[in-house]
């Protein structure tokens, strides 16, 4: 059997080898590394696989995200909402731009923000959601789409763990996840579904005076070399990033389809042991399983986790630390009530198990035996 890895990138480059290195060394050839033509079709093809109007390449998922945000114009002091369960980065961002960070409790089930906590949080100053697809679902976001409205408030998605997922409205029209709201952001960190070989993001929207303006603000606020019309940021994918991403892309959807595999093995490996919680698969969301987090119980988790690890099999707890915990948005930042026990808890009993397009049977029958043979002792 070969070694069990969390994300098994060497196998995958090795299945497309011939591709990647072809489309590498053209970039190489013409020393175009900067907003090449690399950049420019990779954009271009993600932008039909998305059905986005805009696609915006820059240099990692938190400039992304960033950049999405001072798009909005906020002021200091403005509200963004984001889940409390997440990446730092999600927020982040907004403690850099002085905003006032909300954090809001998630569904115990799938993770993610729903509409009526977010609702609870909002006040006069809240001006954007940030909702997050954690582990590659997308939130229920049309009950969120309508509190938007309602209160006029920027939705900004945060993709880097879903892209590729679809989400269905409630009357059977499906869409990306990453184009529901105003602006999407994804990251192209190498571990992340769709991984570059080093740092990349991507902001999408449907938004032309948007696309505009993320435009400029991406490239130190310019649209005319010199002539800076606001402050921006630089915030680049290079070309060579580019190259691979968009031979990568072509097999974005095989990605998935090799995840879901695996997670429909686990879940009915685990579908015996009383002790587990395997993910919730939301009817109005594909999963395309950027983790295969279980909930097991909290005074267990630790031991299961030192048994795997004895047993050569990785695992990871995402996240083990609640943002609302975390020391750096001390000032900066309030709960959206005085207990967040869904995210307190998600904390406690989260685990992750090896995850990749590349897990072959034999490792999947392994990592299931370790995991049933912990609860069975
Ligand atoms: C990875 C990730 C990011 C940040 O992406 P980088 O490319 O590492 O900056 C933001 N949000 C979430 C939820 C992520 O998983």
């Amino acid at each position: 059997m070969k070694k069990i890895q969390m994300v098994d990138l060497q196998s995958q480059y090795r299945r497309f080898k011939t591709e990647i290195d072809a489309a590498i060394h053209e970039v190489l050839d013409s020393s175009a590394y900067i907003n090449g033509p690399a950049v420019k079709g990779f954009q271009a093809a993600l932008e039909e696989y998305l059905g986005a109007k805009a696609v915006i390449p820059c240099a990692n998922g938190t400039d992304a995200l960033q950049i999405a945000l001072m798009a909005l114009d906020l002021a200091p002091g403005d509200e963004v909402i984001v889940p409390s369960f997440t990446y730092v980065a999600t927020a982040e961002v907004a403690a850099l731009l002085r905003l006032s960070i909300v954090m809001v409790d998630v569904d115990p089930q799938t993770f993610n923000l729903r509409a009526e906590d977010v609702e609870a949080a909002i006040t006069p100053q809240t001006k954007a959601i940030v909702p997050v697809h954690l582990f590659g679902q997308s939130c229920d976001m049309q009950p969120i789409i309508e509190l938007a409205e309602k209160h006029q408030l920027y939705i900004v998605e945060d993709n880097a763990q879903a892209i590729g997922a679809d989400y269905s409205f409630p009357n059977g029209e499906q869409k990306k996840t990453g184009l529901l709201g105003h602006i999407g952001c994804t990251s192209f960190y190498p571990s992340k579904n769709l991984g570059a070989y080093g740092d990349g993001g991507a902001i999408f929207t449907n938004d032309e005076a948007l696309a505009d303006k993320i435009r400029m603000i991406a490239n130190h606020g310019q649209n005319r070399r010199y002539y800076h019309d606001r402050v921006g940021v630089n915030s680049r994918l290079d070309g060579i990033q580019a190259a691979l991403l968009h031979v990568k892309l072509k097999a974005l959807d095989e990605f998935s389809a090799a995840r879901q595999k695996a997670a429909d093995y686990y879940d009915a490996a685990f579908a015996e042991l009383e002790e587990v919680q395997t993910p919730y698969r939301a009817p109005y969301s594909s999963h395309v399983f950027h983790q295969y987090t279980l909930l097991v119980p909290a005074d267990q988790r630790d031991a299961l986790q030192a048994h795997l690890q004895a047993a050569e099999v990785p695992c990871m707890i995402y996240y083990p630390l609640p943002l609302h915990e975390q020391a750096a948005f001390e000032g900066f930042a309030r709960k959206a009530k005085a207990e967040l026990p869904n995210t307190e808890m998600l904390c406690q009993q989260v685990i992750s198990l090896p995850m990749h397009s590349e897990l072959e049977a034999d490792q999947l029958v392994y990592v299931a035996e370790q995991v049933k043979a912990f609860f069975k002792k």
